[in-house]
Order: C-alpha cells, then sequence, then structure tokens
C-alpha cells in the first residue's frame, strides 16, 4: 500500500481531528520532519509513541525508495526508486573549508549543497547529455523533490551531527541540476520551491541558496517573471550562436537565441537577479577563441556570471572534454572582455555528474 505523503496537509488534518489531537500536534510533526531531520516516525520522540505508530501506518515522509548509494570525499550520490519502478538521482556536495574554493565569507566547516531531480529523464535530448539520452518517463511530483531534501538531512545528520552553533548540519543550497527539466516540470517546481523557502513547515532555505537551471525554456522563464520566483536562475547557454546551439540542443530550434535573449533581459529587469550562464566546455566544439569572443559580445554589459563546465566524458557519447590549457584561455578572454567567469572545479565537476552521469555509472557497474 502506498502511504499519504506526510506533506499533504489536507490528510494530516484530518487524521488529528478524528484522533482528538489538539492542533499543535501538527507543527509538532513538522518540526520534527524538518527541524530534527527525522524520516522515521519511530524516531520522533517528542510525540507520543502511540501517535508515532499511528502516524507510521497512514504516513510517510520519504515517499521514495532508497536503491544505491556511492560516495567519495566530497560528494554522496543517491539512487532513489519511485513508486512505480523509476530510478532518478539525487547528489549531496560537501563543500569543505579547506578547500581552496571556498569563498571567504563561508566560514562554516561544511556548506552541503544537494544537486536535485525535477523529472524522470528528459524529453529534451541534448547532444552530450546522458539524461537526455533516456529519453522523458515523467514528471516528479513536489513531494518526490521534497523526499530528496528529507532523506539528505537525514543522512547529513546521521554523518554529521550538529554544528558548533548546536543545530544540525543539513542541506544549505538546492540546485535543480539533476535530470529533468525543472521548467518543464513548472507547477511542482513551484510548488516545491515554495516548501524550500518557508518558515512554517518549510525548509526555511534563504531564497539565493535555490537555483533552477534550464535549458532555456521560454514560457517557463516568462512564468518565473510573472510569478515573482525569488531563485536564482541558471541558463545552460552552451554556445553564442544560434548554429552551434541548434546542434547541441533541439530545444534551441523551438526557442531561438534571441528570443532567448530578450526574456532573459525581462528577467534581469523584473529581477534585477544576476544570471548565471553555464557553458560547457567540449573539445574542439564549444571551447575556440572566436566562440569566446562571441560570448563577449552577447554578454558584456548584462547582469551575468558565466560557469566554463569542462565535459564529462562518458563512453555512451562520443565527445571529449576540452584540453586545461583550451579552457584557460577560454577564459582569459571572457575575462579580458569584462565577464566574471568560474571555471567548473574538480569538486564542482561531481555536480555535474548528477546530469544522467550516475544513471550511466550505475549501468555500466552493473554490467561488469
Ligand atoms: N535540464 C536542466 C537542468 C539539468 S542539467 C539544464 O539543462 O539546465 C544540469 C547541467 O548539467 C546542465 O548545465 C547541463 O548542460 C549539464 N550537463 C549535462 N550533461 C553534461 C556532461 N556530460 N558534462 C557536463 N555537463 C553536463
Ligand atoms: Fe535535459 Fe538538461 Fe540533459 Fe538537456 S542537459 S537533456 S535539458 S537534463
Amino acid at each position: 500500500m502506498i502511504k499519504t505523503s506526510i506533506l499533504d496537509a489536507g490528510k494530516l488534518q484530518e487524521f488529528t481531528k478524528e484522533r482528538k489531537l489538539q492542533p499543535f500536534r501538527v507543527k509538532q510533526i513538522y518540526q520534527e520532519v524538518f527541524k530534527n531531520q527525522n524520516i522515521n516516525f519511530a524516531d520522533m520522540t517528542t510525540l507520543s509513541k502511540d501517535l508515532r505508530e499511528d502516524l507510521d501506518k497512514e504516513f510517510s515522509v520519504v515517499t521514495l525508495e532508497v536503491d544505491k548509494i556511492l560516495e567519495d570525499e566530497s560528494t554522496t550520490k543517491i539512487w532513489f526508486q519511485t513508486h512505480d519502478g523509476f530510478m532518478i538521482e539525487a547528489v549531496i556536495i560537501y563543500h569543505r573549508q579547506d578547500e581552496k574554493y571556498n569563498k571567504n565569507d563561508e566560514k562554516k566547516l561544511n556548506r552541503i549543497t544537494l544537486c536535485i531531480s525535477s523529472q524522470v529523464g528528459c524529453p529534451m535530448g541534448c547532444l552530450f547529455c546522458v539524461t537526455g539520452k533516456l529519453g522523458f518517463k515523467r514528471n516528479l511530483t513536489r513531494d518526490e523533490m521534497i523526499s530528496q531534501i528529507f532523506y539528505a538531512n537525514k543522512y547529513i545528520k546521521d554523518k554529521f551531527g550538529k554544528q558548533d552553533d548546536g543545530t544540525l548540519f543539513g542541506v544549505r543550497n538546492v540546485v535543480f541540476m539533476g535530470m529533468g527539466e525543472p521548467l518543464l516540470n513548472y507547477e511542482n517546481v513551484k510548488k516545491a520551491i515554495e516548501i524550500m523557502l518557508r518558515q512554517e513547515a518549510g525548509f526555511s532555505l534563504s531564497k539565493r541558496h535555490v537555483t533552477i537551471s534550464t535549458a532555456g525554456i521560454i514560457p517557463g522563464i516568462r512564468q518565473l517573471i510573472k510569478d515573482e520566483i525569488p531563485v536564482k536562475l541558471a541558463i545552460s547557454l552552451h554556445a553564442p550562436n544560434q548554429a552551434l546551439r541548434d546542434k547541441l540542443m533541439p530545444i534551441a530550434k523551438a526557442y531561438p537565441l534571441e528570443a532567448l535573449e530578450r526574456v532573459l533581459s525581462d528577467y534581469v529587469k523584473a529581477s534585477d537577479n544576476r544570471i548565471f550562464y553555464e557553458y560547457i566546455m567540449i573539445k574542439n566544439m564549444t571551447d575556440k577563441p572566436e566562440l569566446a569572443r562571441e560570448l563577449v559580445t552577447m554578454l558584456r554589459r548584462k547582469l551575468a556570471h558565466v560557469n566554463l563546465i569542462p565535459y564529462n566524458n562518458n563512453p555512451a557519447i562520443s565527445l571529449t572534454e576540452s584540453d586545461a590549457k583550451d579552457i584557460q584561455i577560454f577564459k582569459k578572454i571572457l575575462e579580458e572582455g569584462g565577464l566574471t567567469v568560474t571555471v567548473r572545479d574538480s569538486m564542482g565537476r561531481q555536480m555535474k555528474w548528477a546530469c544522467g552521469q550516475l544513471w550511466y555509472e550505475k549501468l555500466t557497474k552493473e554490467e561488469e
């Protein structure tokens, strides 16, 4: 039997009414889930034993099954199985203070980012992306997206315990850079963001710590403007001109670069938010100096930050990561053109493993 999600506030109200529980119990339950980072009712010791047992019969906190976990020093990669048998993935990324990538304002021992999936597979079919190769199965629900955070928070709590200030370690940043195109699952993503940001029955994340990454779905971006969704926006640009973008991303035909630029300029005007441009570095394809110069022309005078992502090699796709020296030359041209640029480093590189790459790794491991 599929249990009801604990986030179904209506069902939880009903449950408490039937048992003639006082209204503050609902608040207490959500405190256990969001603040104490519990996902098993048995661990919720601020609730009576009877209540815990009753809740357990009807509700679940995480609505996904964990299938497998792989871990290295800087990441934990989690595969979840949905109730209807699909696999999705999330990645926890640990930013450690001793690493040179840390900004000075990040004094904490760990800043923890979670990369979540928004769909099973993806319909966009980008040339370089393994998720694209899987095709699209379905959208994830709000609660399936939130479940990835619930599980990660419990995992992090068990691994790291409390911070110096006595609060638990947990996810501080969420990025929609796992499987799927978040703006094609707009309503559920919007609802998931509400829970991420809100204080009551939510994670109280800062709006600056949530990032939507999109391949450039223009109606979705328009809707973000209209709904005044306050989180950060990353655009998977990957090419500074229409011809190259067409080659890499079939979606570019439906939403051409010029139209995309117009909507992004509206977005900047409306939100005053800087846009993050993701640009993938593929050898002999996207990494030529003349493309860097084109990118400068395109983004100069815009509120923009460029993130160069070395292409993540994988045997399913015959593309190659750019040479380090070509990435440096490319970066230098952008900087000389007045753009702010980061190159996704070896730690950040784990993050791109989220985009279908994990799936591939698992498949090949199982074949061995
Ligand atoms: N669909 C959304 C969000 C998920 S993809 C989007 O495309 O933005 C997250 C990021 O991983 C995107 O910037 C995507 O272009 C990048 N990515 C996909 N495959 C990659 C690969 N093989 N190497 C490096 N980055 C990759
Ligand atoms: Fe989909 Fe993003 Fe992969 Fe393109 S890069 S196929 S939009 S997940």
